[in-house]
C-alpha cells in the first residue's frame, strides 16, 4: 500500500500538532489525495463516504487557507443535517485548536435564530451549515458572503435527496464567483455532476481507486457493540477462544495507548506499537511478541505495515479501518500458511452499512456473532480447567496434595466438592467484569426477503404514484422521514417511474414504513405502498 504521511503534505505546525494530538498517524487515502489540491486552491470532487476521513480531508485545507487576522466570514460549508453539520464544526475545532483567531459555527433548522444571530456577530470565518437554516441567514443578510473564499458541499448526494438542490443552487449563485468550491458526495448521480459543470472551475474528481481484493480464506465475524463496552467484549472474546498470539488494531495511536493501559489493567499480557515509537522500541515489543512474552499485540495500520509474524490466530478490528483496504491487509495477517485463523471485528451503530460495503466489495461474508455472556465465558474457562485438572490428575503424583487435603476434610467443615468448587471458581474467575447489555440483532423480516432491494439488508417497497403526478425523489423521502422518523441517510435508491415509484429502507424498518405509510399523502395524493414484488 503506497502511502505518505502527514509531515509531507507540508501543513502549518499547528494544524500538525493538532493532528498528532488527535491521534491520527497517516492521512487516510482520500485526505492524502484530496488535501494537497485543496490547499493549492483547486476545485474538486471528491467522491468519499463517511468514515474515510472525508471531513479531515476539507477540514485541514479550510484551516490551511483562511486568514486568521481576517474576521470575516471565509468559508460555507453545507450539511444535510444537524447532525453532520454540529460533527464537522466540531472536528474542525479540533483541527484548529493550536491555532488563535479561528472560529466555527454550526447553524441549523431547529435551534434558536436570535442566539444564533447573535454569535454570526462575533467574527465568524467558518460556517457549517444545512442549506434552509443558511438561506434564512442569507435572505436576512446576517451571513454575508463578499469575503467568502471557499465553499465546501459535504454529502452533496445526500443533500439533494433530501431537496435541497434549489437551496443549494441559490447559495452557490449569491456567493463570489472566483471562490473555491469543494464538493464531496458518496455516489455521483447525474444532479451531481450538473452543479459540478455549473458551479466549479475545472474541477479534478478525486476519489479513491479500489483495488480488487482477496480476502483469506479465515472466519470473519462481527460484534454490534456500544463503544464503551469494546474493550471487555474483547476480553471475554480473549478469554473464551484463547488464541496463542492475537492482533489487535485500533485507528488512532491514543486508542492503542488506551488500550495497552486496559488490558494490562485487567491482567493480560499486551503491549503495542504505533509511528511515535522508535525502531528500536518497536523491534523490543516485537521480539517479545514473537518469543510469546506477550501475547496480545496492539497495533494502528501504519505500524503493522512491517511486520511479519506468522502464527497469529486471531485478529481483532477493534475500531472499524477506515478503508476497505485495510481491512483486507488486517484480516490478511492470521490463517498464514495453512494455519486457521479468525478476525473478530466491532461495530458501533451505523459502521453495519460499512462492513455491509466491504463484504460487497470484497464478495466475503462476515458473520454476526452475539457477545458471549459472563456465564458463556465462565462455563468455557470451567471446562478448560477441568480438562487442565484430568491430565494434571492422569500425568503427575499428587500424594503430597491428597495429605493436605485429606488432613483439611478431616475438620469436617467443608466437603471434598465444597474445595474443588472453590478452587474452580478461583481460576475461571480471576477478575469483575463490567456488564454488557446485548444488542438484539436487527431483524430482518423474511416478508422483505424477497422484494429485488439491489442491496443487501434492504427491502424494496412499491409506492403507486410517479413522475406523472409531479412527485419528486425528495418529496418520497421527505414523506418517509416526516411520516417515521427514519433519517434520510438510511433510505436506499429511490427509482421513479411515470406512475409509480420503488423505495428502499433498511429491512428492518420495513414495516414501520408500511404502517406508518399507508394513510400518508405525498402532495396531497393519498398512496398506496406494499413490498414490490421481485418477480
Ligand atoms: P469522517 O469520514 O470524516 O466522518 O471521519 C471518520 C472518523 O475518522 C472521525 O472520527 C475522524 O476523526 C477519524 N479520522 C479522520 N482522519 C483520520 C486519520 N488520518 N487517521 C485516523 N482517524 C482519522
Amino acid at each position: 500500500m503506497e502511502s505518505i504521511n502527514f509531515e509531507q503534505l507540508n501543513l502549518n505546525p499547528r494544524i500538525l500538532r493538532a493532528v498528532k494530538e488527535m491521534g491520527f498517524e497517516e492521512p487516510s487515502p482520500i485526505q492524502a489525495k484530496a488535501i494537497p489540491f485543496v490547499m493549492e486552491g483547486k476545485d474538486i470532487i471528491g467522491q468519499a463516504q463517511t468514515g474515510t476521513g472525508k471531513t479531515a480531508a476539507f477540514g485541514i485545507p479550510v484551516l490551511e487557507r483562511i486568514d486568521p487576522s481576517d474576521k470575516h466570514l471565509q468559508a460555507l460549508i453545507l450539511c444535510p443535517t444537524r447532525e453532520l453539520a454540529i460533527q464537522v464544526a466540531d472536528e474542525i475545532r479540533s483541527l484548529a485548536k493550536f491555532m488563535h483567531g479561528i472560529k466555527v459555527l454550526p447553524v441549523y433548522g431547529g435551534q434558536n435564530i436570535v442566539n444564533q444571530i447573535r454569535s454570526l456577530k462575533s467574527h465568524v470565518q467558518i460556517v457549517v451549515g444545512t442549506p434552509g437554516r443558511v438561506m434564512d441567514h442569507m435572505r436576512r443578510h446576517t451571513l454575508k458572503f463578499e469575503h467568502l473564499k471557499m465553499m465546501i458541499l459535504d454529502e452533496a448526494d445526500e443533500m439533494l435527496d433530501m431537496g435541497f438542490r434549489d437551496d443549494i443552487e441559490s447559495i452557490l449563485e449569491q456567493t463570489p464567483e472566483e471562490r473555491q468550491t469543494v464538493l464531496f458526495s458518496a455516489t455521483m448521480p447525474g444532479p451531481i455532476r450538473q452543479i459540478a459543470r455549473r458551479y466549479q472551475n475545472n474541477a479534478t474528481t478525486v476519489r479513491v481507486i479500489k483495488k480488487e481484493l482477496t480476502v483469506p480464506k479465515i472466519s470473519q465475524y462481527y460484534y454490534e457493540v456500544k463503544e464503551r463496552n469494546k474493550t471487555e467484549v474483547l476480553t471475554r472474546l480473549l478469554d473464551m477462544y484463547a488464541p496463542k498470539l492475537s492482533l489487535v488494531f485500533c485507528n488512532t495511536k491514543k486508542g492503542v495507548d488506551r488500550l495497552i493501559g486496559d488490558l494490562k489493567g485487567r491482567g493480560y499480557f499486551a503491549d503495542g506499537i504505533h509511528g511515535d515509537m522508535n525502531q528500536a522500541q518497536r523491534d523490543r515489543v516485537m521480539n517479545r511478541f514473537r518469543n510469546g512474552r506477550i501475547d496480545i499485540l496492539v497495533a494502528t495500520d501504519v505500524a503493522a505495515r512491517g511486520i511479519d509474524v506468522d502464527d497469529v490466530e486471531a485478529v481483532f478490528n477493534y475500531d472499524l479501518p477506515q478503508d476497505i483496504e485495510y481491512y483486507v491487509h488486517r484480516i490478511g495477517r492470521t490463517g498464514r500458511a495453512g494455519r486457521e485463523g479468525r478476525s473478530f471485528t466491532f461495530i458501533v451503530g451505523k459502521e453495519i452499512y460499512k462492513l455491509k460495503e466491504i463484504e460487497r466489495h470484497c464478495k466475503t461474508r462476515v458473520k454476526r456473532r452475539k457477545v458471549p455472556s459472563i456465564d458463556d465465558i465462565e462455563s468455557i474457562l470451567a471446562d478448560k480447567t477441568l480438562d487442565q485438572v484430568a491430565d494434571t490428575i492422569r500425568q503427575t503424583d499428587l500424594s503430597h496434595y491428597i495429605s493436605i487435603l485429606e488432613k483439611k476434610l478431616e475438620d469436617e467443615e467443608y466437603t471434598s466438592l465444597d474445595i474443588a468448587a472453590a478452587l474452580l471458581k478461583m481460576t475461571v474467575k480471576p477478575m469483575e467484569r463490567d456488564d454488557v447489555e446485548d444488542i438484539p440483532e436487527k431483524m430482518y423480516d423474511t416478508t422483505f426477503a424477497n422484494t429485488g432491494a439491489k442491496d443487501r439488508g434492504m427491502a424494496r417497497l412499491f409506492i403507486n404514484i410517479g413522475k406523472k403526478q409531479k412527485v419528486r425523489p425528495g418529496d418520497i423521502l421527505g414523506a418517509i422521514a416526516g411520516e417515521t422518523n427514519l433519517p434520510g441517510k438510511l433510505v436506499g435508491s429511490i427509482d421513479m417511474f411515470d406512475k409509480f415509484t420503488f423505495v428502499e429502507v433498511p429491512m428492518e424498518h420495513a414495516k414501520n414504513v408500511i404502517q406508518a405509510m399507508k394513510n400518508a399523502n405525498i402532495k396531497g395524493k393519498s398512496i398506496h405502498i406494499e413490498p414490490a414484488n421481485a418477480n
